[in-house]
Order: structure tokens, then C-alpha cells, then sequence
């Protein structure tokens, strides 16, 4: 006899719902389970990936229930973002009305799947009761300092009006929908400070039995922790100071060059006093894109230009040339460094095609003499200092703690724990996603929306345009009076990165319903930690 798929599983699936097998409570008596899926975006359809995730979820819950445990399975949408945009108006329609019609389009398919979902739970990250909380969770950052504007550097296209994703400059320089040359603009934008929490983030790393050290790792670099010197170079003949940070104090007598990035600030005082500044700026305006920054930084091709001014190496008295290269990032360290050849691959690569001097300041242990000269790499091991002064003899490892010792003593730097890590950058020039909830006046400037106005909802009356946020002309929804003089103001027109919403639904999930805070805490305290993630 054939099995009747489409009779059996609808039967069963009805009687799932209607008595709510899946649906779970706290109990304190029994033990829980947090069984916790991906979630994923509401982009048309399922898909065998989708298929696949959710297939491993719903048998581990399944299991779990059927010893007794209470297990949370929950499941919800990331309905926020680009894509909901762009197909709106691919298809002339809203990104509301497109996302919502996935959405039960997709929990229609879930069902009839067979998943062990307590559907009542269900969260959509586009869902004002929703984002409610997650422009909550931005006012307590802004409280406390930790959410705040800054200037940052992005790509700007003139003719779309609009900051655009690294990934959305292509073709050396252009913008992938208009195809204008894209300039960096100085924009301010809003940024969390996770960079409080680096030190934090490392320690906790050593707390996480049965993680795979391949993870651990991969996070650890992410943070980048790194001990050095900050050291400061003075320009010849000038007021001026360059500051940059090294972990290697040990080569400090091989820096044969001085390095900039493209926007240091010192760049435009450089130029003025330089006899090749339309060269300089002209140089600074083609090392535009960030993509041709990174790779370079990763070992791409390397361009530089000489400004003809000097900077003197304090621990000798050497007048080394300063120059702009794009293979300097701003955003790591202080945007300049200190160029040793003969000891980094990168300054190396750098020096040598543009015949910059290299001078080998540690040997191999082995005996064998560097020769500067004729090297064809950069020798980055330990070894036995030379040319260093009263180091010279002194094994590397041991010159690093003297040389600092004797560098900072010297009142030439100071130490300095250094972090990869940046803040994070969170403001999008974009329609679909939660608005950051400030309001901007001229007299009191920059005012957070009263908690009790919350959530502040994104407008549906809006026209889409490729390249434009409809936020910003968005007149009436735009204008609101400012919360602390009454006189008028103006509301911030950037929405948050998604994954901002999608960086607590976890705790959603604990506490759906609630309309007193993002979440109850004998929700949390019961159901909290997620015991198995997939995705
Ligand atoms: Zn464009
Ligand atoms: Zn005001």
C-alpha cells in the first residue's frame, strides 16, 4: 500500500496545532532545553539549506521532548535589510508588503515541513513590537557613551547620493550601479564602542569549554591583541610630530623610511610644505577604494609616493623620508608606520620597489650575515642583534623587553596594549531597518526619543528609489519636536545595521509577548543559555 504523504502529514500536522504539542512553558521542576536555529531572512522561499539546518533542529528538539525535558524551539525571521529594498523595486512593490508576504509564505512551508516550532513565538525583527526593543537596547548604549557619532571615512557615490558597501565599489574605483568613480566622504556616522569590551571579549575566550580551537582562535585574531611601544617621530623641520606603534622596539635602528596613509591627518600639513604637492594630492584622490587599500595591506600591489620631507628616528638622530602608501589602513594603529624592511615582508616588498634602503639590524641565529643589499626576503624571525647600538650581541627575544625598557625610559614612547578591533559602524543611509530613535535640534543637538515615544516607526507612505534613502525625504514623518526645548527638530534618517536586530532575538525568543521590556528576566533566568545553536 502507498503511504498517503499528503493525507497523513496533514492530519498530523493539523493535531500538532490544534493542541499545541510544541508549545512550551517555564517549569521550574523540570529540566530546560533551548534548542536555537538561525534564523533566517524572509527572502522568498525555502531552500535545501534551510531544509537541511532546520531538519537537525526539529530531531534533536523532538528527542529532547520525548525524555521529558522543556525544550524551547523556537522560530522567527531577520526581516531587516538590502535585499528587501531592491526587490521592492525590482518588482515595484514595498519592502513591507514584500517581507510579510515571505514571512507567511515561509512559516506556511515551515509547517508543512513538520517542524516542532512553539509557533506562538515567533518574532520578526521588522515588526514594530519588535524593533520596539531594539531602539531600547540602542537609547541604553547612548546612555552610557557607548553608542555615539564620529566622522569615518566611506565610499560615496555623487550620482546614486548614497554611501556604498565595499562590496558595491567595483571595477577599480566605480559604482556598481551607475558606474560614477566613487570618492571617500567623510560622513558622520553612529558607532557602538565594543572596543570597551576587547580586553573582556579575550579573557572570556579562555571560559569556553568544548569550543573548537580552530573558533577560538579565529575570534582571538579578530580582537587582535598586540603589546608594543607608541613612539612618535619628529618631521624635519617642522612641528610636527608622526605617531606610530610597533611590537617590534627591536627593530627600531633598521627604519630606513617613514609611512602614511592616504588620509592621515598630517597628509595635507606634508603637502603644503612639500614641492610635489599636486603630485601628493593627486596620489592621496586615486587611493580611493578600500578594496585596493586591503588588498595591498594583504600583500597586493604596493603604492607609494615620496613627499621629499624627513622625519628623524629618535634613538639616532636619522633623518629617514616620509612617504604616503596605500598599504597603510587608518583604521589600524595610528594610520602611519615605522618602515623596516630588513624585518617585515610588507615594508620589504615596499622598499624595494621603489629603492628604499635596507638595513638588517638582526642576523639569523644560524651565524649567517645579512646582507641588505642583497636579501630577497625579509628576515621576521628572532636572532642576534646588530647594527642596534649597545644591543648589538644580545639575543632579539631578550633585546624586545630591554629595548623597550630602555626606549620608554628615554621619554621616546610610552607602552601600549593595542587592539585589531574597531568600533562598530552601524548607521545605514537605508529604508528597511529599525530607525536609530534621535532627534536632532539645532539648539540641544543630537536628543534621544524618550523611552515612552518608542518604538518610532518607519513610515510605509514612502517612494523607492534606486540609490536614495526615502527617509530622508520623508518631509512630514521627518519633522518632530525636539524632546528637550519643544522647538523644532529633525529625526536621524539612518536606520541600524541589521545585525543589530539580529543580535538579541535569542533573548526575544525567551519572552515573545512582553510589553514592558525586551525580556522578562525569569524568562531569561529559566530558559537562558541556548544549550544548542545551529546554523
Ligand atoms: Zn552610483
Ligand atoms: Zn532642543
Amino acid at each position: 500500500m502507498a503511504y498517503d504523504f499528503l493525507s497523513i502529514e496533514k492530519k498530523w500536522q493539523q493535531r500538532w496545532e490544534s493542541e499545541g504539542t510544541f508549545n512550551v512553558e517555564r517549569d521550574p521542576g523540570s529540566e530546560k532545553f533551548y534548542c536555537l536555529e538561525m534564523f533566517p531572512y524572509p527572502s522568498g522561499a525555502l531552500h535545501m539549506g534551510h531544509l537541511r539546518n532546520y531538519s537537525i533542529g526539529d530531531m534533536l528538539a523532538r528527542f529532547l521532548m520525548m525524555e521529558g525535558k522543556q525544550v524551547l524551539h523556537p522560530m522567527g525571521y531577520d526581516a531587516f535589510g538590502l535585499p528587501a529594498e531592491n526587490a521592492a523595486i525590482k518588482y515595484g512593490t514595498h519592502p513591507h508588503k514584500w517581507t510579510w508576504d515571505n514571512i507567511e509564505h515561509m512559516t506556511d512551508q515551515l509547517k508543512r515541513m513538520g517542524c516542532s516550532y512553539d509557533w506562538r513565538r515567533r518574532v520578526e525583527t521588522c515588526n514594530p513590537n519588535y524593533y520596539h526593543w531594539t531602539q531600547w537596547l540602542f537609547l541604553q548604549f547612548h546612555k552610557k557613551g557607548l553608542a555615539y557619532r564620529k566622522t569615518a571615512p566611506v565610499n560615496w557615490c555623487e550620482s546614486c547620493g548614497t554611501v556604498l558597501a565595499n562590496e558595491q565599489v567595483i571595477n577599480d574605483g566605480h559604482c556598481w550601479r551607475c558606474a560614477t568613480p566613487v570618492v571617500k566622504k567623510n560622513l558622520v556616522q553612529w558607532f557602538l564602542r565594543i572596543t570597551d569590551y576587547a580586553q573582556e571579549l579575550l579573557d572570556s575566550l579562555d571560559d569556553l569549554p568544548g569550543w573548537p580551537e580552530r573558533v577560538k582562535l579565529m575570534q582571538r585574531n579578530w580582537i587582535g591583541r598586540s603589546e608594543g611601544v607608541r613612539l612618535r617621530f619628529a618631521l624635519y623641520g617642522a612641528s610636527l610630530e608622526i605617531e606610530t606603534f610597533t611590537t617590534r622596539i627591536d627593530t627600531i635602528f633598521g627604519v630606513t623610511f617613514l609611512a602614511l596613509s592616504p588620509e592621515h591627518p598630517a597628509v595635507s600639513f606634508i603637502a603644503d610644505r612639500s614641492p610635489k604637492k599636486d603630485e601628493i594630492e593627486e596620489f592621496v584622490a586615486s587611493s580611493i577604494t578600500q578594496t585596493e587599500r586591503e588588498q595591498a595591506a594583504a600583500g597586493g600591489e604596493k603604492r607609494g609616493i615620496d613627499t621629499g620631507l624627513f622625519a628623524v628616528n629618535p634613538v639616532n638622530g636619522e633623518k629617514v623620508p616620509v612617504w604616503i602608501a596605500n598599504y597603510i589602513l587608518m583604521e589600524y594603529g595610528t594610520g602611519a608606520i615605522m618602515g623596516v624592511p630588513a624585518h617585515d615582508q610588507r615594508d620589504f616588498d615596499f622598499a624595494r620597489k621603489y629603492s628604499i634602503p635596507v638595513i638588517p639590524v638582526i642576523n639569523p641565529p644560524t651565524g649567517e650575515i645579512l646582507d641588505g643589499r642583497t636579501m630577497d626576503v625579509a628576515f621576521e624571525e628572532d636572532g642576534i642583534q646588530c647594527n642596534s647600538g649597545k644591543f648589538d650581541g644580545m639575543p632579539s627575544s631578550e633585546a624586545l623587553p630591554a629595548m623597550t625598557e630602555w626606549f620608554v625610559s628615554s621619554g621616546w614612547g610610552e607602552r601600549e596594549v593595542n587592539f585589531r578591533l574597531r568600533d562598530w559602524l552601524i548607521s545605514r543611509q537605508r529604508y528597511w531597518g529599525a530607525p536609530i530613535p534621535i532627534i536632532y535640534c539645532d539648539k540641544c543637538g543630537a536628543v534621544p526619543v524618550p523611552e515612552s515615544d518608542l518604538p518610532v516607526e518607519l513610515p510605509l507612505d514612502i517612494e523607492m528609489k534606486t540609490g536614495v534613502n526615502p527617509l530622508a525625504g520623508a518631509d512630514e514623518w521627518k519633522r518632530a519636536p525636539c524632546p528637550k526645548c519643544g522647538g523644532p527638530g529633525v529625526r536621524e534618517t539612518d536606520t541600524m545595521d541589521t545585525f543589530i536586530c539580529s543580535s538579541w532575538y535569542f533573548l526575544r525568543f525567551a519572552s515573545p509577548w512582553t510589553e514592558s521590556g525586551p525580556f522578562e528576566t525569569e524568562d531569561t533566568d529559566y530558559w537562558m543559555a541556548v544549550d544548542q545553536y545551529i546554523g
